[in-house]
């Protein structure tokens, strides 16, 4: 069996992973880069807006005390407080640096890097590149890592991650990981003191969802099947914005950009909706009638921000309201309309990839008529639980950075803080990973052989199986499932029928069946991915149902308000002993220090 040896491995090659391996490489770490598609091919190159740092370029006002308040009240107060902390500090030094490695930012008038609005943040905030931010961040690291000579496996999926088992007590310490050539279907072994997980989100659990094929959400469940434990994982952002039309599209984003840029959301009746939607929390900071919504555009310091921009979790449950009300368009969404408040070259210099994606997608053109839209699962807040300043688990070696970890973003993620998240965390997350596999010397941890043996043995196990059901139908039936009983407004009927039929789904998964042979076989990798797929949809349902409120992604109907007591405490999750199912408890929240606490009196 091919083999190899690092001192950090870090499995994605997203903006996180690539962040990751150059900190790792930068710090003296032997490093690798594993990741299950092209490089190039990670979901943030799909990402548009921007990238949220508190630079100053507009708004001289803007510092990270700003940032760190927007972010903490965006997640409804459930962050991380130390992670938004460093976040909202470290930031725009990421950004500076990314620069400097060669990305090409648009640029204010007197050539400074450009920000622009995103909802949720206070000003100005976003570094964005048009509105393909995520393509030229993933070119300029990729460049980067490329040029450092880090070493890339791709089309290569991670499927088990090591621990040495002379360890002892206690939740253990990484010795390496196992994967497989998407190609070939022959395995690999890495021996590895360091994992870094960055495997991104989870998406594809849901039918309608603005994620490509990748976000299973491996690393959630690598995670915990090595013993580490997940945190926030009722939080799933569904995004305002997405197409409804045509079905071969639903679910693709619209970005944010648009209602930065001008773009207001009416109904069926033409109405303005958002007006109706402003809760107390945000009514301080938001326009009340639509002369001061729109002269906001044009003078921010004296007119309050328009309802659009509220944060996303508002949004898509105001669309949704509406939408139900029976005010949808013909096709079940809502109208989004940028062409009559922005001329055609605006639109076309500001929205370059919005233009082109509605006029090849679905022959509209957004300089002359409005987009239909609705909610689609966008991101997950939740994820592996780690330590704020290092990004490690409660597994010795194993660290987790980006969409697959958690705590960062509360119940709400702010757009453009994930970009954010991408880079200051992955190189904390690199720079750790790489001391600590330092620090071990010549006493590495081991990979026993016998656990080599039973991955294989695991990987291989749906080609063992004969008669069983093929894995497209159960992961099309856990989509609409999740869709149906978990989505965007939840009740504990429902939740409850989602668990019972979580629970039919893994006994038809247990006897799965996959045709052909290991040669580039989709139905086998399929196959792998849906036992994470069914696992981190256990999270998410069980989590959802013991949290009996509604805060930023969770929304319960029969717990329609936030509650104090729930605001306290976060809900963690474990594999269960058998490994077969998902044990859930309550954790109060880290006690934020009084010099902080200041910032929201
Ligand atoms: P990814 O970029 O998804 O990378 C994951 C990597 O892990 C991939 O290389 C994949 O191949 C690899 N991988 C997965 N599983 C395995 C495995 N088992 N073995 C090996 N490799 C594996 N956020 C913002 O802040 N601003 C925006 O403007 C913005 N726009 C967005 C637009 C869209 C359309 C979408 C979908 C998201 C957007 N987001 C935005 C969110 C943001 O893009 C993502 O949260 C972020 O890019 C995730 O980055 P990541 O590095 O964690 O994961």
């Amino acid at each position: 069996m091919e083999r190899h040896s690092y001192d950090v491995v870090v499995v994605g090659a997203g903006g996180a992973g690539l962040r990751a391996a150059i900190a790792a490489h930068d710090a003296g770490a032997r490093t690798a880069i594993v990741c299950k598609s092209l490089l190039g091919k990670a979901h943030t190159v799909m990402a548009e807006g921007g990238i949220a740092a508190a630079m100053g370029n507009r708004w001289p006002e803007d510092n990270w005390e700003v940032h760190f308040r927007d972010t903490m009240r965006g997640g409804k107060m459930l962050n991380n407080w130390r992670m938004a902390q460093l976040h909202a500090q470290e930031a725009p030094e990421r950004v500076q640096e990314l620069e400097d490695w060669g990305a090409l930012f648009d640029r204010t008038d007197d050539g400074l890097i450009s920000q622009r609005d995103f909802g949720g943040h206070k000003y100005a905030r976003l570094a964005h590149v048009g509105d393909r931010t995520g393509l030229e961040m993933i070119r300029t690291l990729q460049q980067r890592a490329v040029a450092l000579g880090i070493d890339v496996f791709m089309e290569c999926t991670v499927t088990d991650v090591f621990k040495d088992p002379s360890a002892g007590a206690g939740p253990g310490v990484v010795a390496g990981a196992f994967a497989y050539w998407r190609e070939s279907g022959r395995f690999i072994v890495f021996d590895a003191p360091s994992v870094i997980l960055a495997t991104g989100g989870i998406g594809k659990s849901f039918k309608v969802t603005s994620n490509s094929w990748e976000y299973t959400g491996d690393g959630h469940a690598l995670a915990m099947r090595a013993g580490a434990s997940l945190i926030n994982m009722e939080f799933v952002q569904f995004h305002p914005t997405g197409m409804v039309w045509p079905p071969s599209v639903k679910g693709l984003l619209v970005t944010e950009s648009v209602r930065g840029d001008g773009g207001i959301l009416k109904n069926s009746e033409g109405e303005r909706f958002m007006f109706d939607y402003i809760p107390e929390f945000f009514k301080a900071e938001t326009a009340d009638t639509v002369e001061e919504a729109d002269a906001w555009y044009d003078d921010k310091k004296n007119n309050r921000r328009p309802p659009e921009l509220l944060p996303r979790d508002e949004v898509a449950r105001a669309i949704n309201s509406e939408i139900k009300a029976g005010r949808g368009t013909p096709h079940g969404g809502i109208y989004l309309d940028i062409a009559s408040r922005r001329t055609p070259e605006f639109i076309r210099k500001r929205l370059p990839s919005m233009y082109h994606q509605f006029k090849e997608l679905a022959d509209v053109d957004i300089t002359a008529e409005a987009m239909e839209i609705g909610p689609t699962c966008h991101y997950v807040m939740g994820g592996v639980e780690v330590d704020a300043d290092t990004q490690e688990s409660a597994v010795t070696g194993l660290y987790a950075v980006g969409e697959c970890s958690g705590g960062m973003h509360g119940s709400n993620r702010l757009g453009g803080n994930s970009l954010g998240d991408l880079l200051v965390f992955g190189k904390r997350a690199g720079e750790h990973a790489s001391s600590y596999a330092a620090s071990l010397g010549g006493t590495r941890p081991q990979v026993d052989e016998a656990h080599v043996k039973a991955a294989q043995k695991s990987a291989l196990a749906p080609f063992e199986v004969e008669g069983g059901e093929n894995p497209y139908t159960i992961q099309s039936d856990l989509q609409q499932s999740m869709n149906d009983l978990v989505g965007i407004i939840r009740t504990r009927t429902e939740l409850e029928e989602s668990l019972a039929e979580i629970e039919a789904f893994k006994v038809r998964a247990s006897t799965m069946v996959v045709e052909g042979h290991r040669q580039y076989n989709p139905g086998w990798h399929l196959a792998l991915d849906l036992r994470n797929m069914l696992i981190v949809s256990e999270c998410i349902a069980k989590a959802a149902l013991a949290r009996e409120e509604s805060r930023g992604g969770h929304t319960r109907d029969d717990f329609p308000g936030p509650d104090a007591e729930w605001g306290t405490k976060n809900l963690v999750v474990n594999l269960n002993a058998e490994g077969t199912g998902v044990d859930l408890h309550e954790k109060a929240l880290p006690e934020m220090p009084d010099e902080l606490k200041g910032y929201f009196a």
